[in-house]
């Protein structure tokens, strides 16, 4: 485990991470270095990311306001501008130390500044690693619609050093934990076996699963990078996963599923359907449940709120062309794309996980 290379843009693992950085400093002939953080970057992440550090090239440090919400084209224009006082050119380079609202803002900010500068991002969420930093979708949300805005381009460099998740709270390394199982589960028996006791699991032993969920990650946005088909299966999970978590979101009675909670409720929900649509075994669908609802325990979705979620998912459909984005698994690591589900057998899939 150490780096892997991309559509041009190479990974870095630990401690590799610095010496490779260093190295790209060295050879590049950068003009000024910024970089840009949230507040809980800057305070547990950037004093690390300097003290490893080797280069003579001025250094600016810009800070934004950490949260989904500032995730728009409001605070890009404060970066911009930023950016612009502090004199970067052409010849700048955009370091995203962050999760992946500051590595897709980030992203996006350095795309479009001045026609494009080179940028490198340094995830520090599980979630970032092994996800949002891979796979070059950059961008911010438009209003509540999310990513509606933005570019698919790579970072030259990305580094995935794990020391950050240290200081990560629990809950956001249980949202980056939901990804790395719906890499097993469309596309690696072995890599999903691994995960059968979700309680053993800790940050001694996390390295190398979450660099086999970069290389899944990594393999399946290689073939496809504009999402035409194998990109799709990514979606596992998250076609009722996205609704239940907009219902969520805009309900002030109910608690805040972050992001990876949400896709759980949804990849439990599409295993079910998947049984019923797909010839996925019924047997394992139900330790797929068992399994996740141990682990992360059971949101409380009243029969009446089932309509209400399923209106949301063809608001989702409607901004698709009226095209439904399911993807069920005909087994682990064989999933089917673009598949047609009936509201009754959604109903019949909230009702097997509320059992
Ligand atoms: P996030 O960026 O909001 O980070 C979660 C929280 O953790 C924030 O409060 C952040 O300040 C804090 N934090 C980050 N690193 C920390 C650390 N090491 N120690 C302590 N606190 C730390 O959320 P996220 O889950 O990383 O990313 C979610 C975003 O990623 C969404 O906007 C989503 O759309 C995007 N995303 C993008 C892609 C893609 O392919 N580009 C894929 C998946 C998700
Ligand atoms: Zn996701």
């Amino acid at each position: 485990m150490d780096s892997i290379t991309t559509n041009k843009c190479s990974i870095h693992f630990n401690n590799i991470c610095y010496t490779s950085l260093n190295e790209h400093l060295r050879k590049s002939n950068f003009s000024k270095i910024f970089i840009l953080v949230d507040e809980n970057t800057h305070q547990f992440c950037l004093p690390y990311f300097l003290e490893k550090l080797e280069t003579n090239i001025s250094i600016e440090i810009i800070e934004i306001e950490s949260g989904e919400i500032n995730k728009n084209i409001d605070t890009c224009v404060g970066v911009w501008n930023t950016l612009s006082e502090l004199n970067a050119d052409r010849k700048s380079l955009l370091i995203n130390i962050g999760g992946g609202v500051i590595t897709d803002l980030g992203g996006f900010v350095a795309c479009t500044f001045k026609r494009g500068i080179k940028y490198v991002n340094v995830p520090t969420t599980l979630l970032s690693m092994v996800d949002a930093s891979v796979g070059g979708k950059t961008g911010v949300d438009l209003g509540h619609l999310k990513n509606q805005i933005g570019v698919i381009s790579n970072p030259d460099l990305v580094l995935i050093d794990t020391h950050f998740l240290n200081t990560l709270p629990q809950n956001q390394m249980r949202s980056g934990l939901a990804e790395m199982l719906k890499h097993g589960l469309i596309s690696d028996e072995k890599y999903w076996e691994k995960f059968q006791d979700l309680s053993m699991l800790s940050l001694d032993n996390l390295d190398e699963l979450i660099y086999e969920s970069v290389m899944i990650k990594k393999n399946v946005v290689e073939i496809d990078p504009f999402e035409n088909n194998l990109r799709k299966t990514l979606n596992f999970g998250h076609t009722l996963g996205h609704a239940i978590e907009s219902y969520f979101l805009s309900n002030p009675n109910k608690t805040t599923l972050l992001h990876g909670e949400a896709i759980v409720v949804g990849m439990i929900l599409a295993a079910y359907i998947s049984t019923e649509l797909a010839g996925f075994p019924k047997q394992v669908a139900h330790q797929i449940k068992t399994l996740f609802i141990d682990y992360y325990g059971k949101v409380v979705i009243d029969k009446s709120e089932y309509a209400t979620i399923i209106e949301l998912l063809k608001y989702d459909k409607k901004n698709n062309h009226g095209n439904i984005n399911f993807v069920l698994l005909e087994n682990i690591g064989n999933p089917r794309i673009d598949c047609l589900v009936d509201d009754t057998v959604i109903i019949d899939a909230f009702e097997f996980y509320a059992l």
